[in-house]
C-alpha cells in the first residue's frame, strides 16, 4: 500500500503540465480544451496503472509526449496535400484536374466577397446562376444554351428525368457502361423514371436497330462514350453524327453522355483525339453532357450544351434544383472556360493540358537531375530513371498510354517486401508522396511533379 501511494504522489498535477515549456505549441495545435482532456485522460490511465500492476506506465517518463502523440493520432486526418506520382494524371481519388491559377484566384475571390451569383446588375432579370457561364459555353461549343450541375452522373440524371420520365430511352447493348462507384447507366435510367430500351448486341448495334426500337413511347435515342473500356474485332457502333440523322428523321431527340469530352483537338498537343461537344452539336445532338474535372481540367461539374428548349426543361425541373452547382464551382469553371478563349497560352496555363501533353524526353531528363540526390539517400535501393507509360486517368483515352519517365527503386536485397515498406514510408511524410509498385520495383512517375524542390525536401528529410 505503501509503495501504491509513493508511486501516486509521483504523478504530475495536470496543472503543472500545463505549465510545461513544451506544451505550448502544443496547446496552440490542439486547443487548451483537448489538451486538459488529454491529460486528465493519461492520469486516470497512470492511477488504474499503478491499482493492477503496482507500478507506473512506461510513458510516464514524459507526459508532454505522450500527450502529444495521443493528440496526433485522435487528430482528424481531412484532405491532405499528396505528390502524385502514380503516373494517373486524373486521378479520381485524388481529386481528379488540377485547377489553373486563374480558377483559384476567382474561387477565392467568390468566397471573400458577394458575388453577382443570381443578380443582373443591369435589372435586365435574366435569371437563373448558369446564365454568365452559359454564354461561354455556347460560344465554345456552338449550343444555343447550357445548364451546369455539380457532376456528369448529375448531368445525365437531370437529361434523362427532364425529358424522358415515364418514357422509353433507345440506348445500343455496347454502351450499358458502369463508371467506377456505381454509376451504371441501367440504374440512373432507374432513378430517372425511364424505361431502358436495348437495341442490337455487345459488339455490333446498327442503324435499323434504332430504327426499329423507335415507338410512341420512344422519348430519346442516347449514346454513352465507352469511356472506360474498348471493344475491339468484330465490332459495329453507330456514331453520333449518323444516330443524330435517324433521330431528325423520326423526329426524337438524341442525346449523348460524352462522359470527358475535349473543348480542344488533344491531337495538336500530341495527344490521343478525344471526341469534342462542338463536333457533336454541328451534328444534330440535341443534348450533350461531359464532367468539369477530366480533360476539361476544371472543377467538378456537370456540364450539359445542347437545343434551348431542352436546356430550359432541365433549368426548370425541380432536380435542377438540388443539384445545382456552388458559387465556388462556377467561378473556377468561369475562369478555366475563359482559358479557352485563349487556345494559344491554354496547354501552359491549364494544368491538366500542360501535364498530359509533356514531353517524354524533358521528364527524362528531369529524372537525371533529381537521380542523384535521391539515390545518395536510399542506399539499400538500386535507384534508375527508366522509361515508362502514364495514362491520363478519369475513363479519359482509356487505352492510350503517355511516354515519360519514372525513378524506380529496386532493393538490393532483392526482397519484395521492402517495396511495401518503402511505400508505407513515403506515405507518413509530411506531404506524403505515392508512387506505384511494378515489376519489383517502386515507380515514382515524373509526369505530374512540378515542384521538385519541395518534393526533395519532403523526400530527403
Ligand atoms: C466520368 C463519366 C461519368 C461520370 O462523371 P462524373 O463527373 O464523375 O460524375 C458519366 N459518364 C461517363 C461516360 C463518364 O466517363
Amino acid at each position: 500500500m505503501t509503495t501504491q501511494n509513493t508511486l501516486y504522489s509521483q504523478l504530475p498535477a495536470t496543472d503543472r503540465l500545463l505549465r510545461h515549456a513544451q506544451i505550448i505549441p502544443i496547446i496552440a495545435q490542439f486547443g487548451h480544451t483537448r489538451t486538459v482532456d488529454t491529460l486528465r485522460l493519461l492520469q486516470d490511465e497512470a492511477r488504474a496503472h499503478i491499482r493492477s500492476q503496482n507500478g507506473l506506465p512506461a510513458w510516464c517518463d514524459d507526459w508532454v509526449r505522450e500527450a502529444e502523440k495521443r493528440l496526433t493520432a485522435g487528430a482528424p486526418q481531412g484532405l491532405r496535400p499528396v505528390f502524385n506520382l502514380t503516373g494517373t494524371v486524373l486521378h479520381t481519388n485524388l481529386g481528379r484536374a488540377l485547377l489553373a491559377e486563374e480558377a483559384v484566384e476567382a474561387v477565392t475571390q467568390a468566397m471573400r466577397a458577394p458575388v453577382t451569383l443570381e443578380y443582373d446588375l443591369d435589372g435586365a432579370g435574366r435569371g437563373h446562376r448558369d446564365r454568365a457561364l452559359a454564354a461561354m459555353l455556347c460560344q465554345l461549343t456552338g449550343a444555343e444554351d447550357a445548364c451546369i450541375v455539380n457532376n456528369n452522373a448529375a448531368a445525365v440524371l437531370l437529361m434523362l428525368a427532364a425529358t424522358a420520365n415515364g418514357k422509353e430511352v433507345v440506348v445500343s447493348r455496347g454502351e450499358l457502361v458502369e463508371i467506377g462507384g456505381a454509376f451504371r447507366i441501367p440504374d440512373v435510367m432507374t432513378q430517372a423514371g425511364c424505361r431502358l430500351h436495348e437495341v442490337g448486341t455487345t459488339n455490333r448495334t446498327h442503324a435499323r436497330d434504332y430504327q426499329a426500337a423507335i415507338n410512341e413511347n420512344t422519348a430519346l435515342l442516347m449514346k454513352v462514350h465507352t469511356s472506360n473500356y474498348q471493344i475491339e474485332g468484330f465490332t459495329h457502333a453507330v456514331d453520333e453524327a449518323e444516330l443524330a440523322q435517324i433521330g431528325q428523321a423520326m423526329n426524337v431527340p438524341v442525346i449523348a453522355d460524352l462522359g470527358s469530352g475535349s473543348l480542344v483537338d488533344l491531337s495538336q498537343y500530341g495527344l490521343p483525339k478525344e471526341p469534342m461537344p462542338q463536333a457533336l452539336i454541328a451534328a444534330g445532338v440535341s443534348l450533350v453532357s461531359f464532367s468539369g474535372d477530366k480533360l476539361l481540367g476544371g472543377p467538378q461539374a456537370g456540364i450539359i450544351v445542347g437545343k434551348r428548349d431542352l436546356i430550359a426543361r432541365l433549368q426548370q425541373h425541380p432536380l435542377k434544383r438540388a443539384l445545382r452547382a456552388d458559387k465556388m464551382t462556377l467561378a473556377a469553371l468561369d475562369a478555366t472556360l475563359r482559358l479557352y478563349l485563349h487556345p494559344e497560352t491554354l496547354a501552359e496555363k491549364l494544368p491538366t493540358l500542360r501535364l498530359l501533353s509533356r514531353d517524354a524526353a524533358a521528364i527524362h531528363t528531369q529524372g537525371e537531375r533529381l537521380l542523384e540526390q535521391v539515390a545518395s539517400h536510399y542506399p539499400d535501393f538500386e535507384v534508375r530513371v527508366e522509361a515508362c507509360l502514364s495514362q491520363p486517368g478519369s475513363g479519359s483515352l482509356p487505352v492510350d498510354r503517355l511516354p515519360g519517365a519514372a525513378l524506380t527503386f529496386t532493393p538490393r536485397d532483392g526482397r519484395g517486401s521492402q517495396l511495401e515498406a518503402l511505400a508505407l514510408r513515403w506515405r507518413a511524410l509530411s506531404v506524403p508522396v505515392l508512387g506505384r509498385i511494378k515489376d519489383g520495383r517502386l515507380w515514382l512517375d515524373l509526369r505530374c511533379l512540378e515542384d521538385e524542390a519541395q518534393f526533395l525536401e519532403v523526400l530527403l528529410k
